[in-house]
């Protein structure tokens, strides 16, 4: 292949040598001396290695210590994307074999991410979004909810390997989280309680999916992640941020590296991991190399924000109930998702319209609960453009909200009138995302979608009551894009040879757990490969 000629040392012996001067980049890294931009140290390590071995050793070291130099541009493996995903390839390369790995992220490290709406009081849309870029990706300052299950919404595992070993994959991840101490209560408190809870629901044509979950919280991740990539970088992974892959370079069929805003880096491997903010980009990769995309469905709906004290017994013993309800006039699925108690309804900005989401600190609690709740959209021939379809709902509620999302109280909506603030603040909940426009959600979203949400609450009131009460209120839009699937090979290769995704952007992954889980085929793929 024709990469292998810009190779000037057998991979065998660059292999054995890494072992050799990885201790000592490591103990560098340790006293707080960054090993990528010791020129300096690199001359020590060659002098060691020098003495160390024989003449041909020589010439090995001394391009060896550029490993993970700033000028280094050759590595085996290229990751696009510092999420959940990346990283766990990263750690899985670093820590199973001594292949040369470079992680490119166009945000920030996980330290020097804030969002300035704190400061601002709204979004002054910082590019690239500091929620969702950078090292941690957007799961930084997400809730840290980490659902143990190969399969959920968007995520399913078993296509990719028998159920058993995705069971087992899912496991292996765990023990990576706990590792880097992101553990914390598991949930279902009570297994007991919790199917009881599920019996209740059935009785109403109420499905509930029962999961082993742990909550992490949001204040808490930061500092988790930071120690997982100093502890990647400490085995010799190359980390650059703010750098944007803005190809992958191809020759004969085969993944030879990527090309980014600042200069071209060269791998025979490239894991493409950009996450949601990256899917299009990715899709286009594909398909601009003939690989064929998969279409998925969205979901679309709003984000219910009530009292804590409405869902309190509920979520002590199940922290976050996924309840699936057919709706009566169209027959179509609704489900709760991603609930927050004590939480914080957030913005997630796109770069043509907004969306809301939800998260939860573990020490700093609000009044309130939120969740997701949301219908199920899959169009079929001849119109199957799910993407396109659930952007324009995003736009159309976003010129609705002026920019910003659409606050909207329950009773409001069912009485065919727009909230304002005087009416919200008659209610007793005080709503923790203020940097919206009260208005008519009924205005935006689609009338199969708003009766299925009309309809899916007042039934889930049978189990949760409360929830339909006139005060609740509802956030829009909250979009969940099934990202369209990039086509791969069960260890997530594509048809280019040494082309590999992971994660949520090419829609192999929907979640913190299934993202990073699915970071670790590639990541053992490759080094299968030798
Ligand atoms: C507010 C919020 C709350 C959430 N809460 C939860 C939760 O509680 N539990 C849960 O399981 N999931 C949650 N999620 C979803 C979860 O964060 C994602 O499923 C997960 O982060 C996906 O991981 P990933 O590695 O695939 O992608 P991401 O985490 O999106 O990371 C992708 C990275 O790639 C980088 N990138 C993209 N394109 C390029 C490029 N061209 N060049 C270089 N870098 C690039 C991006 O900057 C980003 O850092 C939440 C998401 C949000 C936004």
């Amino acid at each position: 292949m024709a990469y292998s000629n810009r190779r000037l040392i057998p991979q065998s012996l660059q292999d054995h040598f890494i072992k050799l001067l990885l201790p000592l980049t490591a103990l560098f890294s340790k006293w707080g001396l960054n090993p990528n931009s010791f020129t300096v140290a690199g001359v020590v390590i060659t002098s060691v290695g020098a003495a160390a071995c024989v003449m041909g050793y020589i010439r090995l070291a001394g391009i060896l210590i550029l490993k993970g130099t700033e000028k280094n541009m050759n590595y085996d493996v290229i990751i696009v994307g510092g999420g959940p995903a990346g990283l766990f390839s990263a750690y899985y390369l670093s820590e199973h074999s001594t292949k040369s790995v470079l992680l490119i992220d166009k945000g920030k490290v996980s330290q020097k991410r804030t969002c300035p709406i704190k400061s601002y009081q709204e979004c002054i849309k910082c590019k690239p979004c500091n929620i969702l870029s950078g090292i941690g990706g957007a799961g930084l300052f997400s809730d840290g909810k980490l659902n143990y299950i190969y399969k959920l919404g968007k995520t399913d595992l078993s296509q990719f390997m028998p159920l058993h070993q995705a069971e087992k994959l899912i496991d292996e991840t765990e023990q990576i989280f706990n590792k880097f101490g992101m553990d914390g209560p598991t949930y279902p408190t009570d297994m007991e309680e919790a199917r009881e809870i599920r019996k209740r629901a059935k009785r109403y044509g109420i499905d509930l999916l029962i999961i082993k979950q742990k909550h992490l919280g949001s204040d808490r991740l930061p500092e988790h992640i930071a120690c997982m990539a100093d502890f990647i970088k400490s085995k010799g992974v190359v980390i650059h941020t703010s750098e944007e892959v803005k190809e992958v370079l191809i020759e004969k069929n085969h993944a030879v590296g990527v090309a980014t805003n600042r200069k071209n880096y060269f791998a025979d491997n490239v894991i493409l991991a950009p996450g949601r903010v990256g899917a299009d980009w990715v899709g286009g990769q594909a398909q601009k190399n003939g690989i064929r995309l998969k279409q998925r469905g969205i979901e679309v709906g709003v984000r219910v924000e009530v009292h804590k004290d409405i869902m309190q017994d509920l979520c002590d013993v199940i922290y976050d109930p996924t309840f699936f309800i057919q709706t009566a006039k169209y027959d179509d699925q609704t489900r709760t998702f991603c609930t927050n108690k004590g939480g914080f309804v957030s913005l997630e900005r796109y770069s043509n319209f907004v969306c809301v989401n939800g998260h939860a600190y573990r020490d700093k609690k609000s009044q309130n609960t939120n969740f997701a709740f949301l219908s199920k959209v899959v169009l079929t021939e001849p119109v199957t453009d799910n993407q396109a379809y659930g952007e324009s709902i995003g736009s159309l509620a976003t010129l609705i909200g002026g920019g910003k999302p659409i606050l909207q109280r329950f009773g409001d909506l069912k009485r065919g009138r727009r909230s304002t603030w005087h009416r919200i603040r008659k209610g007793y909940i005080e709503p923790t995302m203020t940097d919206v426009v009260c208005g008519d959600i009924a205005m935006a979203l689609p009338e199969r979608i708003l009766t299925n949400i009309i309809e899916g609450l007042e039934k889930l009131n049978h189990v949760v009551p409360g929830v339909a009460n006139d005060e609740t209120l509802l956030y829009a839009p909250e979009i969940k894009f099934f990202a369209t699937q990039v086509e791969t090979a069960s260890d997530l290769e594509t048809k280019i040879k040494g082309m590999y995704v992971a994660g949520d952007g090419p829609g192999v992954a929907g979640n913190i757990v299934s993202a990073s889980a699915t970071g670790l085929i590639p990541a053992k793929a490759i080094i299968a490969k030798g």
